[in-house]
């Protein structure tokens, strides 16, 4: 019987969860595949690497080479899975067939396609690894002006960094305040006016419908008509996990793939972590999760089963502008938010509409050193 555990993604799933394994068992056989250079690199650093002065080559942690020696695992990089066929238990790959045992699927997500017409469409950057960062290096390199779609926290971040570089940056959204989704509108607006206190300009509430290449740079055209010229595009809209190989195996998939909590997928042969998965529901593209997660997963693969655990697991904003940490509510759930706010920051605290329980939080500023009490107060995201 073939007891090798495959790995497919070199990510911070994939490598935490070798780390983890080698933690408790020495001798099993572990092969990770990835279709990137395999070296390990701190992904959240990408969105705050430029002020820092820090070039792509000094983000990476940890080569290939230095990787497979240290943690004693093969390492096959540049190598694309192309499918899964589970009944025979092995995966079809770039290079040839590989045999499995057992199979983690730690492949990540991508950015969404930006919806926008025009011959600039394709010009436009999405920063999601280590190879795209390299590209936005290079593109910067003698720019001035860089317009970011998407004021979530990737863009809001990548927007206090460039402009703390020096460029000139202006933010576009669809929706009328930055984080629209996980911040209440104080804690939005305190974030976009310290963002705008250093330079950045925000133009919120607007479609954009059309990029177009300009002789120099590109010009963003929205919905009313109303243009406007930037050297460089980013965008920053959003992630959808990788299902395709999932699919390939005829793995249930919903947005993410679905897991249990031992994140175990649809196949008992086959578990996902990271950004890829779906565990019990909860869609969690975040470090914290995948930390949790490839401790469990390590235990369960060698033969000690742990669910995961989902505590409220609170996300830094990395905007020294404004630092901000929050720990989303559960969607849908009634209630207010209950706010005290200062000069030196923020502190907003979620409560539900009829048991007065707090659900989440968001705190800015100084108030942002009671991040640990207040996380421990909150509910599990899954009981
Ligand atoms: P990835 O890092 O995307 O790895 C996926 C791997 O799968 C890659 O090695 C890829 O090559 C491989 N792969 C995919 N498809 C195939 C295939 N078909 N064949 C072979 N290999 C394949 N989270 C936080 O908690 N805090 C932060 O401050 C924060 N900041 C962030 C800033 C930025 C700019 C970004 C983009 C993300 C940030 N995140 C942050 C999110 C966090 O970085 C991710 O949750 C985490 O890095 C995802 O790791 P992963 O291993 O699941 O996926």
């Amino acid at each position: 019987m073939n007891d090798r555990i495959l790995i497919i993604g070199s990510g911070l799933a994939g490598i935490t969860l070798v780390r983890e394994l080698r933690k408790r068992d020495k001798a099993v056989e572990i092969l990770v595949v990835t279709a990137d250079d395999g070296s390990f690199y701190s992904k959240p650093s990408l969105s705050n690497a430029f002020a820092a002065g820090k070039a792509p080559d000094a983000l990476v942690l940890a080569t290939a080479a230095k990787l497979a020696q240290d943690l004693d695992v093969q390492i096959m990089a540049g190598t694309f899975v192309l499918g899964i066929d589970a009944a025979r238990r092995v995966v079809r790959t770039s290079r040839g067939e590989l045999a499995y045992g057992r199979l983690v699927l730690a492949v990540g997500a991508a950015q969404l396609p930006v919806p926008l017409a025009g011959d600039g469409a394709p010009d436009i950057l999405a920063v999601n690894d280590l190879a795209d960062y390299r590209v936005l290096r290079q593109r910067l390199a003698g720019t001035r002006t860089v317009a970011i779609i998407g004021a979530g926290l990737i863009g809001c971040e990548f927007a206090n960094d460039l402009s703390l570089g020096g460029y000139a940056v202006t933010v576009f959204d669809t929706a009328a305040q930055p984080l629209a989704r996980l911040l209440p509108a104080s804690a939005a607006a305190a974030l976009r006016s310290r963002l705008e206190a250093i330079g950045v300009v925000f133009r919120l509430d607007t479609r954009l419908a059309r990029a177009e290449r300009a002789a120099a740079g590109c010009r963003l055209v929205d919905a009313q008509g109303g243009a406007t010229h930037h050297d460089l595009v980013v965008s920053a809209i959003g992630l959808r996990p990788n299902l395709a190989l999932a699919q390939s195996a005829g793995l249930a998939t919903n947005l993410g793939i679905v897991t249990d909590t031992f994140l175990r997928t649809s196949d008992p042969h086959i578990h996902a972590l990271g950004d890829c998965a779906e565990i019990d529901g909860l869609f969690l593209p975040y470090v914290m999760p995948i930390m949790q997660g490839a401790k469990r997963l390590a235990a369960t693969l060698t033969g000690a089963p742990e669910a995961v655990e989902l505590p409220a697991m609170p996300i830094v904003v990395k905007t020294p502008a404004c630092p901000t940490v929050v720990s989303p509510p559960p969607a849908g759930r009634a209630g207010r938010w209950e706010e005290e706010s200062g000069a030196d920051g923020l502190r907003a605290v979620f409560r539900d509409a009829v048991s007065q329980q707090a659900l989440g939080f968001v705190l800015q500023g100084a108030y942002t050193r009671e991040r640990m009490t207040l996380a421990a107060a909150m509910p599990a995201l899954r009981p």
